[in-house]
């Protein structure tokens, strides 16, 4: 650890995180800007503590425009009580505070993608401090982490809880049995295209049993998937022995991704129309989607195909698409 790393965050919670019962406050960051000299980001958050038990830290809006998370976990705040709970759970719906408001994927003060600044840093933007208070006072209290993810304004996903595979595979085992207690209609053993810089990263280096999910998208919620995100966050506690009661037998389907054939990115810009929906199988080499050139009439459009066999588990959202943007996922069923 370098001297930088060791200077003190200067995030300071508004309650002892060590208190018993069920506490509500703030991480309180201190920002000075325009319309307030001396003020600060105040993040919500909430501990509830009671007896002895293990520690599950969990989090939404790490991505400010996914809000199954949120939803999931402003309501499990208000209603835990302590005598609910064995052990210590602590609380924050939505992480990156700013985005949140923002309704963005990334910060509005700094541009900061939460998901990209890990470690973080205690002299650095708005963001890496956030990222830096996790980093060295959230997680190394943490035994289990559930950090809620879903599709945001350009992407909508299968709605899955998911898990990495690891190195340790004791931990990687841990994981894959959260995510099967959390019973979403699909777990997924999960790849990404870029670890570097990434909470589930941090949390996993550390030894956490880190899960996440992807449960929907396109920049809102839904009945059916803020359903899944509240039922799964409990099954998750439940399977802790943090909450009482048993998980029901789960249903999930379980999906792969094997390797980097299953993205698809576009080349060319235009109108894009998806001939096949979430859900639906592909064989290799089938056409995904159509991208037509909208600069004139007259043109053929160009086709994303499948690299390989699979189910269609995420796809962008907006009707329109960039060169370079990630148009598909494919995964495997097991
Ligand atoms: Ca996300």
């Amino acid at each position: 650890m370098n001297v930088h790393q060791m200077r003190p965050s200067p995030i300071s919670p508004t309650f002892d995180l060590a208190a018993r019962g069920v506490n509500h406050g703030f991480l309180k960051l201190p920002y000075s800007r325009d319309d307030s000299a001396w003020g600060s980001v105040m993040i919500p958050i909430t501990v509830v503590r009671n007896g002895e038990g293990p520690t599950a830290l969990l989090t939404g809006g790490n991505h400010g425009d996914e809000y199954e998370g949120p939803v999931a976990l402003f309501d499990l705040a208000r209603s835990l009580t302590a005598e609910d709970v064995t052990g210590t759970v602590i609380i924050v719906p939505a992480m990156n505070y700013p985005a949140f408001l923002a309704g963005t994927r990334t910060s509005p003060i700094d541009r900061g993608n939460m998901n990209r600044s890990f470690p973080g840093a205690p002299d650095g933007t708005v963001t890496q401090k956030i990222a830096d208070y996790f980093q060295r006072h959230l997680l190394p209290m943490a035994d289990i982490v559930l950090d809620f993810h879903s599709g945001g304004r350009t992407l909508d996903f299968l709605p899955y809880c998911a898990a990495h595979r690891l190195a340790d595979k004791e931990q990687e085992r841990k994981s894959f049995e959260l995510v099967e207690a959390f019973g979403a209609p699909y777990s997924m053993a999960m790849l990404e295209i870029d670890a570097v810089g990434m909470y589930d990263t941090a949390a996993e280096d550390m030894g956490k049993v880190f899960v996440t999910t992807e449960l929907g998208g396109g920049g809102s919620s839904t009945a059916r998937t803020a359903g899944i995100a509240r039922r799964g966050v409990r099954n998750v506690l439940a399977r802790a022995g943090i909450l009482k009661g048993e998980t029901g037998a789960s249903t999930t389907a379980w999906l792969d991704m094997p390797d980097d054939d299953c993205f698809s990115f576009a080349e060319d810009g235009g109108l894009i129309e998806f001939v096949k929906d979430l859900g639906d199988d592909l064989r290799k080499g089938e056409t995904i989607a159509l991208v037509y050139p909208v600069g004139r009439t007259g043109v053929a459009p160009s086709e994303i195909r499948a690299r390989m066999d699979g189910v269609l588990a995420a796809r962008h959202f907006p009707g329109l698409v960039k060169p370079g943007d990630c148009v598909s996922v494919l995964a495997v069923r097991r």
